[in-house]
């Protein structure tokens, strides 16, 4: 599955918006390091579409598309030289494909914030400066390592060597690895470095229960930064999530309500991690189950055949594809078929965003 990892500082909200997330009751205290252990929490991914389309299927079961958050405490200032539960925090965002960084942006005179006052631009560059260090580290030991091999005139490895050092310069920079510039061959061969610096972020503003609006001076502050590097913030409150966690349905909706929400903080939040794992969603409607399907943007169809069953990539002759928009529009598969709304689309198709479909393959 894609994992989408929750860091920030210790006391800023990371377990109670885990714990909200996943309902996966890992401890939420008053002090750092009290998750030690990475916590892996599988969440469904909201969408209305779904909901769209089992009105008008009417099918025994509806089944909503997941990804993963894993909640990784322990970074603190000094991680990469070891401080705190650095090494091992360090190891466990390596195996993360994309970094949801929470923020403190609540002021609360109980809660200890390690460095003595709520700061967010100060919270994210401590954060930032520590995992650059560390991919430094990891850059300069592949530098040398690859130098010594590269005697031998190996034209990939030296492709490797070019993109090591442009990415040794923006670190130096103090820039995360993402923020280099390179062609489409080298983001590849970055890609397989799994650098810290090099996945997507999104930052989330944890606010107090009356900064819901996002208008507070830490927000701007924060949104500040992350234009920087055009990242996305999500601004939630995860003592008032915490509090939605445990309501469902109508309660739930009735509470947002009063809150004048639309949605949940954290059905956001997912929504713009999934996002930023550049994942989109293909549905399958029939009356057994009405289901989403994740894959990567630009997939084909027998790769997005393939999440269903490998038999179905393995044997795949044509995809039926109805777009989402046509689909409801005039109420289903068979009046989309009746109006010419069913496209039969081969190999090289690339699913879009939307599509509902309908498998064909040899066993
Ligand atoms: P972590 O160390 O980042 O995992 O932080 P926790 O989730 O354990 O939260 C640390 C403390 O901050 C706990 O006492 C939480 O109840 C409190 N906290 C978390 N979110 C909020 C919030 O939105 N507002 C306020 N006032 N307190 C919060």
């Amino acid at each position: 599955g894609f994992k989408c990892g929750i860091v920030g500082l210790p006391n800023v909200g990371k377990s109670t918006i885990f714990n909200a997330l996943t309902s996966a009751g890992a401890e939420s205290a008053n002090y750092p390091f009290c998750t030690i252990e990475p916590n892996v929490g599988i969440v469904s991914v909201p969408d209305s579409r779904l909901d769209e389309l089992a009105r008008i299927v009417k099918p025994q079961k509806v089944i909503p598309t997941t990804m993963e958050f894993v909640d990784i405490a322990g970074l603190v200032k000094g991680a990469s030289q070891g401080e705190g539960l650095g090494n091992q925090f360090l190891g466990h965002i390596r195996q993360v494909d994309a970094i949801a960084h929470i923020v403190r942006c609540f002021d609360d005179d109980n809660v200890v914030h390690v460095d003595g006052s709520v700061d967010p631009v100060r919270d994210v560059d401590v954060i930032q400066t520590e995992l650059n260090l560390s991919d430094l580290e990891t850059v300069e030991r592949r530098i040398q390592r690859g130098e010594k091999q590269a005697r031998s005139g190996d034209k990939k490895l030296q492709a490797e060597i070019d993109v090591l050092q442009k990415v040794r310069a923006c670190l130096d920079q103090g820039l995360p690895a993402r923020r280099v510039q390179l062609d489409d061959e080298q983001w590849i061969i970055l890609r397989d470095l799994h650098l810290i610096t090099a996945k997507p972020v999104l930052y989330v503003a944890n606010v107090s229960e009356s900064d819901l609006d996002g208008a507070h001076p830490y927000v701007a502050c924060l949104r500040g930064r992350a234009e920087e590097e055009k990242a996305e913030v999500v601004v939630i409150c995860g003592s008032i999530e915490s509090e939605v966690s445990e309501l469902d349905g109508d309660e739930k909706k009735e509470f947002l309500a009063e809150l004048g929400l639309a949605e949940s903080g954290l059905d956001r939040m997912i929504r713009a991690g999934y996002d930023l794992l550049g994942l989109i969603t293909y549905f399958t409607a029939g009356v057994k189950e009405v289901r989403a399907w994740t894959i990567t943007r630009g997939t084909r169809a027998p790769g997005a055949a393939g999440v269903i069953h490998t038999d179905f990539e393995k044997g795949f002759i044509r995809a039926e594809v109805i777009s989402y928009e046509d689909y409801v529009r005039v109420g289903g598969e068979n009046k989309a078929k009746e109006k010419g709304l069913m496209r039969l689309e081969g190999k090289e198709y690339v699913v879009k965003d939307g599509d509902v479909m309908h498998f064909r393959f040899n066993v």
